[in-house]
């Protein structure tokens, strides 16, 4: 069985999908056969992986709302062992016809669609900087939620709405679900603030934040432009090997080994 994990925050721009998209590709890298759920209308994170969001005739939409078995939208990628179940922007009208539905039905379609999904190790889901019914429904589906939060002033808005989300989605909906982790994105080293934020961040949710923190990255924020996960795009580059870092941090503590150092220096 997969282990699924949704990344949110509804705070808009914090990493999410630049999160999503380089610890999947880390993952299929070293042989863990992962698939990413793009249940943003956005669209990021299947530009990210190189598609043409608006080419696309099946979605993750048409599976949602139109019955679409899922295995005919997943996608193969460039790389081995990277699916990824697209949007497009049509997505945003999932949001009106999913809260026409009766309310259990709303907010537990994607958590359906996700059990009927056999072949991977990981699902990670993208999901929108919102918390509609679409990011309702990815955490509904996953049985862990990465909070990706930029290391910015004013990180911990907003996280108290969320945490209480996470808690309704426990209470009602979906009692196996944990926050499996937060991860601090863009930091810069240089600012004092920054080193405060994490501080911060790590007190508020103690043992809760990853060891590997992102820093703010040219190479990282160029790769989307190019269709390629940073990792791929520019592996040696400070991020990249941040998140290399991270998707080994978090795959150790899921159980699994793996054989990777990052290079001195
Ligand atoms: P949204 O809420 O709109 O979905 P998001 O939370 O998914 O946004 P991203 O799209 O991952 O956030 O990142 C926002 C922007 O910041 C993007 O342009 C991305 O390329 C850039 N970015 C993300 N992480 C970094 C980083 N570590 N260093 C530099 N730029 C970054
Ligand atoms: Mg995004």
């Amino acid at each position: 069985m997969a282990l699924r994990y949704t990344f949110a925050n509804q705070k808009g721009g914090v990493g999410k999908t630049t999160t999503v998209v380089n610890l999947a590709a880390s993952m299929a890298l070293w042989g863990f056969r992962t698939l990413v759920v793009d249940a943003d209308p956005q669209c990021n994170a299947t530009t990210s992986l190189g598609l043409d969001a608006r080419a696309l005739e099946r979605s993750v939409y048409e599976v949602l709302v139109g019955g679409l078995p899922v295995r005919q939208a997943i996608v193969s990628t460039r790389w081995d062992g990277l699916d990824l179940l697209p949007s497009t922007p049509g997505l945003a009208g999932a949001t009106v016809e999913l809260n026409a539905e009766p309310a259990q039905e709303r907010v537990g379609r994607l958590a359906r669609v996700l059990a009927g999904v056999e072949g991977y190790d990981y699902v990670l889901v993208d999901s929108p900087p919102s918390l509609g019914v679409l990011t309702v429904n990815a955490l509904v589906a996953a049985q862990g939620v990465v909070v990706p939060v930029q290391c910015e002033y004013l990180a911990l808005e907003g996280l108290t709405q969320l945490t209480h989300t996470i808690t309704l989605v426990q209470r009602a909906l979906n009692p196996n679900l944990a926050l499996r982790g937060v991860v601090m994105t863009m930091f810069d080293r240089r600012t004092t603030l920054a080193n405060e934020v994490v501080s911060q961040v790590r007190k508020h949710f103690p043992k809760r934040v990853f060891e590997s923190v992102i820093p703010r990255s040219v190479r990282l924020s160029e790769a989307p432009s190019y269709g390629e996960p940073g990792v791929v795009y520019a592996p040696r580059s400070q991020g990249a090997v941040a998140y290399l870092c991270l998707a080994r941090e978090l795959l150790v503590g899921d159980g699994h080994t793996v054989d990777w150092e990052p290079e001195p220096g």
